[in-house]
């Protein structure tokens, strides 16, 4: 249980159609009922579904993020492309950049860095991933990876005011497996070591995610330190979603 305002960010992945948007209104259903508890939910469907989403979520406490951007912020000629302006403008106030399936599919930190100056310039508040593979964690290198992650994707940024910080550890990501307590807050800890050190840490709020699920949720919130998470599988599923959640609070 916690008094703690509490963020729960929905990855749905490149999962989703038309059809499946109808799935959160029991999500939508669930938050009006609980209007006074301090938390957000914030769906991060693919770019296909942010306009339908961004029409059913128009006028209810749930926002909208996308999963990613172009690392341009001026329109023009790339193929395929989608930049943070066009996020900003179908009306979504979030976006993930760094997410580790990205990472592993080329984004390097430099074109991450680029991401989120764009994402921040269009007024989109940034969900900014991190965390080391399972080889990085077996050859110690935890530590050296999350700083260079966090040095080089927030490099001269004039301001944090509109980070999230999400811890993922990759071998957790869609594993079933959560890193122990002792292990993820020494980790957060050695986050919050590095942002105090480059002036970023006051307003960062810092999530955690990897296979978070209604059946270690309460574990997970032990961790005080915690601002809230980041989910993908469980919050494609209403029901888990809404567990999570209520979990969080009673
Ligand atoms: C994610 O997509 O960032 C994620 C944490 O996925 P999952 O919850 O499925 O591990």
């Amino acid at each position: 249980m916690t008094n703690k305002f509490k963020y729960f960010i929905a990855n749905w992945k490149m999962y989703g159609d038309v059809n499946s948007i109808k799935s959160i209104n029991r999500v939508l259903k669930f938050v009006n009922l609980n209007k006074k508890k301090k938390f957000k939910i914030i769906y991060c469907p693919p770019y296909t579904l942010l306009h339908p989403f961004s029409k059913i979520l128009k006028n209810t406490k749930v926002d909208l993020g996308a999963q990613n951007c172009h690392t341009e912020l001026e329109y023009g000629a790339f193929t395929g492309g989608i930049n943070s302006k066009m996020i900003k403008n179908l009306g979504a106030k979030y976006i993930i950049i760094g997410h580790s399936e990205n990472r592993a599919a080329g984004d390097t930190d430099s074109a991450i860095n680029k991401k989120i100056y764009s994402a921040l310039k269009s007024n989109l508040s940034v969900i900014f991933c991190i965390g080391e593979t399972l080889s990085q964690k077996r050859k110690k290198l935890t530590n050296t990876i999350l700083k260079s992650q966090i040095i080089n994707g927030l490099r001269s940024l004039k301001t944090n005011k509109k980070i999230i910080l999400a811890y993922e550890p990759v071998w957790s990501i869609g594993s079933g497996i959560i890193p122990k307590n002792s292990e993820l807050l020494k980790n957060i800890l050695f986050i919050k070591k590095i942002l105090k050190k480059i002036s970023m840490l006051k307003n960062t709020k810092i999530l955690y995610g990897g296979s978070v699920n209604p059946k270690n949720i309460k574990v997970l919130n032990n961790i005080d330190e915690l601002d809230g998470y980041l989910i993908g599988g469980a919050s494609q599923n209403s029901k888990k979603l809404i567990d999570i959640v209520k979990k969080t609070f009673n």
